[in-house]
């Protein structure tokens, strides 16, 4: 068994933890995890090896909270008497209130609040909205099976090389076969970040996995701006054969790095900031470079 120390100065959480007991906690890969040891093996290390708390970032609970908000409405949407504004402003207070702590940088809940309800009052979401219906899937849930729409719909896959099952959750699956997947941004997404993404990639596999192969291995990017005035744009993309492979293998590697306790820290990644790194506080990427050096 060999041992590893991936530590950082002024590491509250200074632990080591032996490779067999890393990869004894890991049950599953999923495309977040992947992309978390990819920006930075620290990360990763704090939040799925150690298990550090942080505070969570209100980014992220606005995220889930909006999320949740236009699954229900497109649940419901052949219903007259759901409110999606009144929905959003109950699951976004729901969801504050299931973190310890919360760093809003930037703004209030009552600000997000808001921002919510421009976002959800914009009619081109509605107008692309009623471009897809959910496909009807069975679940196969603890208490039986069940019949429902593709909404949050569970993937799992097997990834040659991956000794544990790869898991997602795909946001929509359209009724012609086509995953759909929500965004919030700040800024409009071109098409080439949303082909740079790495989630279609996954997802068409685990859906060709399922024995449901996805027509023209098309993605859609559905993304809402969190701006003054929102804006939606549908984008979609196709991966080829290739693409899928190379993003396999990609989360191939990551497995193995994270099997053997490799998790280097990366201070240079764009997601080293107190905006994107819940650990920033404890960690202090290249500042703390800049402190040792003092
Ligand atoms: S602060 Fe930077 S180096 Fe430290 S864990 Fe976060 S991203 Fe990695």
């Amino acid at each position: 068994m060999s041992e590893f120390s991936a530590t950082m100065p002024k590491n509250p959480n200074d632990v080591k933890v032996s490779t067999a007991e890393a990869v004894e906690q890991i049950l599953h890969l999923s495309k977040s995890q992947v992309e978390k040891y990819i920006n930075c093996g620290e990360a990763y290390r704090r939040r799925y090896i150690i298990k550090q708390e942080a505070p969570t970032s209100s980014t992220l609970v606005f995220g889930i909270a909006i999320h949740t908000a236009i699954e229900q409405y497109i649940i419901n949407m052949d219903t007259d008497d759901f409110d999606i504004l009144e929905y959003w402003e109950h699951i976004y207070n729901e969801e504050l209130k299931l973190h310890k702590s919360i760093v809003f940088e930037d703004s209030s809940p009552e600000e997000d609040i808001e921002l919510g309800n421009r976002m959800l009052r914009s009619d081109e979401l509605y107008e692309m909205l009623s471009l897809y219906k959910p496909m009807t899937v069975t679940f196969v849930t603890e208490e039986g099976e069940r019949q429902g729409p593709a909404i949050e719909m569970p993937i799992e896959m097997h990834i040659p090389g991956i000794d544990v099952p790869f898991i997602g959750y795909i946001d929509m699956l359209c009724d012609d076969g086509i995953p759909l997947d929500i965004k919030t941004a700040k800024r409009k997404w071109t098409a080439e970040k949303a082909q740079k993404e790495l989630q279609p990639a996954f997802y068409i596999n685990g859906l060709e996995q399922m024995g449901m192969p996805v027509p023209g291995n098309t993605f859609r990017h559905l993304v809402i701006t969190k701006a003054a005035t929102p804006t939606v744009s549908l984008i979609e993309t196709q991966r080829s054969k290739e693409e899928v492979s190379w993003a396999l293998n990609l989360a191939r590697i990551a497995y193995q790095g994270i099997s053997k306790g490799v998790f280097v820290p990366n201070p240079l990644s764009w997601i080293c900031s107190p905006s994107y790194c819940e650990f920033y506080w404890s960690c202090m990427g290249m500042e703390n470079a800049q402190v040792c050096n003092e």
